[in-house]
């Protein structure tokens, strides 16, 4: 076991597991989230929260903390953080790992028009149909603020300052893992015609997928920024692996 903490860049389901699964081997887990929203502190580990104030801060937190080796498991979209945790890790001399889920493929059955970024799947939106589900994040919500093209039912995990009042549309808040028939219904409910999602891979949002395809209703699908340089695994068993051989080394 190490003496020195691994430290664990947050804020997805994959990366809570793997801070889980981490700390029950009895490495030391530094859990780190951006604070975007409250999130319940994983037991066994060190949780801390905010941002690092930039790359070249978060090399000096890395010296600082005498951090051994770094997993960034965080979002697909969160192209920022990953960046600085590739300068950073270099900057301090130490180990970096990615771990990313695979983005989903599309099913038999399914219907997904790709776009390049947000503002382009609002604008498909309004071609496609009058209500539309949208799924990708609260950072994402102020092209949707003014526009009433669509009416727009907007799910993030809480209320918040953050979140820009719809001039058109509502939001509903719920935190993942989501059923595909609970999907359907919240579907249904709101006369749903197209949804709009990032390709987030993983199983805690897919059911949206699935509900959508089981109501032949068009995915608008946001396609994930460029990979970085990291050496980059798919699951936490990889991941562990890894560790298990940083930490030998
Ligand atoms: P981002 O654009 O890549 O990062 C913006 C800034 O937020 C970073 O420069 C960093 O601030 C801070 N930050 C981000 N993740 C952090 C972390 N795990 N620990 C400490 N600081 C962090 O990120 P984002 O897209 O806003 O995502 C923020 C968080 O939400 C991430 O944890 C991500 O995994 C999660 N998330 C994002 C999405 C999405 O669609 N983007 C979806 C689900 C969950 P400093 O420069 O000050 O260090």
């Amino acid at each position: 076991m190490a003496d020195a903490p691994l430290l664990i860049l947050g804020g997805t389901t994959l990366a809570g597991d793997l801070a889980r699964q981490a700390a029950a081997t009895g490495q030391w887990v530094i859990y780190s989230l951006a604070g975007r929203t409250k999130a319940k502190a994983i037991p066994d580990v060190s949780n801390r929260t905010g941002g690092f104030g930039g790359a070249q801060l978060l090399a000096k937190y890395l010296h600082d903390n005498d951090v051994a080796a770094v997993i960034d498991a965080t979002h697909a979209y969160a192209a920022q953080i990953s960046s600085n945790a590739e300068f950073a890790c270099r900057a301090a001399g130490k180990p970096l790992l990615r771990l990313e889920a695979p983005p989903w493929e599309p099913d038999h059955g399914d219907h997904w028009i790709p776009v390049d970024d947000i503002p382009a799947a609002r604008d498909s939106a309004i071609n496609i149909a009058k209500r539309i589900f949208v799924t990708t994040g609260r950072q994402d919500m102020a092209p949707f603020a003014t526009d009433t093209r669509c009416w727009w039912l907007a799910r993030v995990i809480a209320p918040g300052d953050d979140l820009p009042s719809l001039a058109n549309g509502q939001y509903v808040y719920a935190r993942g893992p989501f059923e595909a028939e609970d999907e359907v219904a919240l579907m249904r409910e709101h006369g749903i015609g197209a949804v709009i999602s990032k390709n987030a891979g993983g199983a805690a949002t897919y059911a949206k997928i699935a509900a959508a395809r089981e109501l032949s209703l068009p995915v608008i699908m946001v396609s994930r920024p460029p990979p970085g340089n990291a050496p980059t695994v798919a699951t936490i068993e990889d991941a562990l692996a890894w560790l298990a051989l940083t930490f030998a080394a």
